[in-house]
């Protein structure tokens, strides 16, 4: 297919803030997007051209809302993996199905890795109680931490095991979903790698960004990383290995652990992702606008670096303080349009950036 040009229409799944952005990215564009999102306060109706509310299983809904749009691509993993096989039968949907299911299962997401030759964490999956009991501390050593294999994020549905006097309480948060559990990494830092993959098999990656988080919830991340110029190359080669076998199309997050010398895959995501948020303010192309350009079809945007920059999240009330942040140089300031704050809640985000060092 060729690019889809100006005035085309972009049909979102989700309508959060990573939607509200890539709405954003899209209109210099001149794209349009349409959003599909179960809520009818989703941020990112406030920005786009056209909505509609429905759930995901709704399939006379999601019928409409491919009649209305040239391309459908979604903001998070947890759409249901059926909604997007639905669509695909109807429209071009990126990054497809195939990808969705693979990051949507951590099980497949470590064999994944695998396959490409990228270590992991050790791992084994955990159907039951009595399964627990069986592999904790014989199969995965402590500490470890238990996590649904399916619909986990920010540290949601994960318990952390020392000794075998967790077992029944780090069960009880799986709520007996099935789970994986994982031998614990000793990391010296996280980071990611946001890359995007073009309709014609193009790659394109912005550089290892260094995450720090705080409550499993990302509170920074900063570029340039402190990393092995070996380990930026390996960490960019296997998501573009990734990319390649999940035939990717759009901007894929891959998440990692670095020890001494070595990567461990820790996940991926098949989106925009929070830790790309940084190339907003410090890159000509954003996370958002490659993604855009990634599933019009358009050529691949650049991903160079013009400052070194750290993002940093605000979190609930954090984000009261947009006037004394709107008073700072330097500083491109994000707030998602929410009503209502809670705590822990991703309100906004700030780029700090500074002229690039080297
Ligand atoms: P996840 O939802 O898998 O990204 O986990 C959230 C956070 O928990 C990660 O960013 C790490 O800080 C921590 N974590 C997850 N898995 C492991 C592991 N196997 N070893 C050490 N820390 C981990």
């Amino acid at each position: 297919m060729s690019a889809l040009p100006p005035g085309s229409v972009i049909g979102i799944l989700g309508g959060g803030q990573l939607a509200r952005m890539l709405v954003l990215a899209a209109a210099p564009l001149g794209l349009k997007c349409h959003i599909f999102a179960p809520e009818t306060d989703s941020p990112a109706f406030q920005v786009s051209a056209s909505h509609m509310v429905a759930q995901y299983t709704d399939e006379s809904a999601l019928l409409e809302f491919a009649a209305e749009v040239d391309v459908v691509t979604y903001e998070f993993e947890n759409v249901p993996v059926a909604a997007v096989e639905f669509l695909e039968k109807l429209k071009p949907v990126r990054p497809g199905s195939k990808a969705l299911s693979v990051a949507q299962d951590r099980l497949k997401e470590k064999w994944l890795a695998r396959d490409m030759g990228a270590m992991t964490a050790d791992f084994t999956s955990v159907d039951s109680l009595e399964e627990l009991r069986k592999r904790a501390g014989l199969m995965i050593e402590y500490p470890s931490i238990l996590k649904t294999t399916r619909l986990g994020y920010d540290g949601k549905g994960q318990a952390k095991l020392h000794s075998e006097s967790d077992i029944d309480a780090a069960w009880a948060v799986m709520k007996n979903q099935p789970a994986i559990l994982e031998g614990f990494v000793h990391f010296d830092r996280e980071i990611s790698v946001i890359c995007a993959r073009g309709v014609d098999g193009a790659f394109a990656a912005y550089e290892p960004t260094e995450n720090v988080h705080r409550n499993h919830i990302l509170h920074t991340s900063t570029v340039p990383a402190v990393l092995d110029v070996e380990l930026a190359i390996e960490a960019v080669y296997l998501a573009q290995r990734m990319a390649d076998t999940l035939e990717y199309v759009g901007v894929l997050a891959v998440e990692f652990f670095v020890g001494a010398h070595s990567l461990y895959v820790n996940e991926i995501a098949p989106r925009v992702h929070n830790s790309g948020h940084w190339t907003q303010d410090a890159c000509v192309v954003s996370q958002f606008e490659q993604h855009i350009r990634s599933v019009a079809g358009w050529p691949l945007g650049a991903t160079f670096r013009h400052s070194d920059v750290v993002m940093t999240n605000l979190l609930g009330d954090e984000a009261d303080a947009w006037e004394k942040l709107a008073n700072q140089p330097n500083l491109g300031l994000h707030l998602y349009g929410k009503a209502e704050s809670r705590p822990g809640r991703k309100m906004g985000h700030y780029n700090r950036i500074t002229p690039r060092q080297g």
